[in-house]
């Protein structure tokens, strides 16, 4: 009988890779089962790919900010082919350096489905490919997928994995349904390479829990850049016709090439075939494994992270940090705790995010309207400014960026920004924010001029 195993991670994406490689780094034995590409949804179908893409379609604005600079740039034209050539070679490679660096740290890797068949007091039986192993512990790690509507016709919508990961042929028409991060997202680079896009959306803004200021300049941004915007709409079906779809929305019919639906990622049905059901693993109704603080699930010795799991409960606010950075820094900790005796924790309360549409809008801590709801007597300071590029473009940009500041205490609960950069910009300042950072030392800050980012230390006057 083979030794077992310390650790059997289900799931090789960000958060598993992460965990497997910081426990075989502490000696411990360790296996990954992967299905799928090693690399998960950030690697293969998400933030990845979206960047060459976004990149992709940043040049449509820079090469007509150009002009404003004396160059002549004519007959300037995108091959949608070539772009998804060249961004699935990158994902090949970076999948291919992930394989290298589980087989480097010694982790086993399983290119299979693993499903849980039991448990007993000395650990875990795992089935892979009809083959029983025995694990002392087990990381549940599956991510979470996009979750559709049930409408009539839904299985003529494609989600962000056709349009990220494979080769979509180029449409020329796009509706995206839904106003998240996936939605703006995929808007902005659709319209940034000439394809007409609309965005639906049933709200009167996109990104329901971000800062109202923020929200309504994305909102103004992305529609000057083309985005044709639809709120307040509801898709009651879609219906298939030669070439297309046709919307029958609450506001009448829209015919396109393809639809998008970018309406939320939960984790069921990935944590639906493990075997947790019958080991009376405790689930939310959206299929999240309920952790606790040390990601401990309601059975012991087994644990999970990042998207397919749930803090409920305990006072962490999960649902909000579905992200990449917080899978790999939870799945850290808890190689940590368990295989060096090292109690590391994952500040929650300081994360930064940031939605690479066009322009990007970023922020770290809290909106002025969670602020206020957590009772904090807040300052609001807040700057809107034409970008130095623009003043010979004369293109109508514009960026916002604000502050939000406790009285009480001078301290900094909150930085937004939408504009160029903004998630190059904000990631600085969330190290300020989980150091503490008070008013009074951004105001003590020297700026760096001549950039945008130098107005988050020169703004003076409250405005609210
Ligand atoms: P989000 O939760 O960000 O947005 C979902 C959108 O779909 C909202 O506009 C929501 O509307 C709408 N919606 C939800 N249910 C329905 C419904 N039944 N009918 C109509 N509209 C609906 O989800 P995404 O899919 O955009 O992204 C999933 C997660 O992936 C994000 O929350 C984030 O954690 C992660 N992600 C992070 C990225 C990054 O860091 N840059 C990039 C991409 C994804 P309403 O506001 O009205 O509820």
């Amino acid at each position: 009988v083979a030794e077992p195993f310390d650790l059997f991670v289900i799931g090789g994406g960000s958060g598993g890779v992460a965990c497997a490689r910081r426990a075989a780094l502490h000696g411990a034995r360790v296996a990954v089962a992967e299905a799928s590409r090693v690399g998960g949804t950030c690697v293969i179908r998400g933030c990845v790919p979206k960047k060459l893409m976004h990149y992709a379609a940043r040049f449509a604005e820079q090469i007509d900010a150009a002009a404003g600079y004396g160059w002549r740039v004519s007959g300037a034209e995108h091959d949608w082919d070539e772009l998804i050539a060249a961004r699935n070679k990158e994902i090949d490679r970076l999948n291919g350096v992930y394989l290298k660096m589980l087989e480097r740290s010694g982790v086993t890797l399983f290119p299979s489905r693993a499903r849980i068949e039991g448990a007993d007091g000395d650990g875990f039986m795992i089935e892979v490919d009809g083959r029983a192993h025995h694990a002392r512990r087990v990381l549940v790690a599956v991510g979470a997928r996009p979750q559709l509507v049930g409408i009539p016709g839904i299985e003529h919508a494609i989600t962000s994995d056709q349009v990220l990961e494979g080769r979509l042929p180029r449409p020329r028409s796009v509706a995206v349904v839904g106003a998240g991060y996936i939605g703006l997202e995929v808007a902005s680079i659709l319209v940034g390479l000439g394809i007409d896009t609309t965005m639906l959306f049933r709200a009167d803004l996109p990104l329901r829990h971000f800062d109202l200021d923020l929200r309504i300049a994305l909102t103004d941004a992305i529609a000057k850049r083309g985005v044709r915007l639809r709120p307040g709409v509801v898709v009651r079906a879609i219906v298939a016709r030669p070439g297309g779809v046709t919307l029958d929305t609450s506001e009448g019919p829209l015919e396109v090439d393809r639809v998008v639906y970018a309406t939320g990622r939960k984790p069921r049905p990935n944590t639906a075939h493990l075997g947790l059901d019958s080991l009376g693993v405790e689930l939310d109704e959206t299929g999240a494994v309920q952790v606790d603080p040390a990601y401990e699930s309601s059975l012991g010795d087994l644990f999970a992270i990042g998207d397919c799991s749930d803090h409920a409960g305990q006072g962490l606010d999960s649902g909000s940090h579905d992200l990449t950075p917080v899978a790999i820094a939870e799945g850290r900790a808890l190689a940590e705790r368990l295989f060096n005796s090292n109690p590391v924790e994952v500040a929650y309360d300081t994360i930064p995010t940031a939605v690479f549409s066009l322009p990007e809008a970023a922020m770290v801590g809290l909106s002025e309207e969670r602020a206020r709801k957590a009772g904090f007597d807040v300052a609001i300071y807040r700057t809107r400014f034409r970008p130095m590029l623009h003043t010979l473009t004369g293109h109508d940009v514009q960026t916002m960026m604000k502050l939000v500041v406790d009285k009480a205490s001078d301290r900094v609960l909150g930085c937004h920004m939408v504009g160029d950069d903004a998630a190059e910009i904000i990631q600085g300042l969330a190290v300020a924010l989980t150091a503490g950072a008070t008013k009074a030392q951004f105001d003590a800050t020297v700026a760096l001029h001549p950039s945008a980012a130098e107005e988050f230390v020169t703004m003076s006057q409250p405005v609210g």
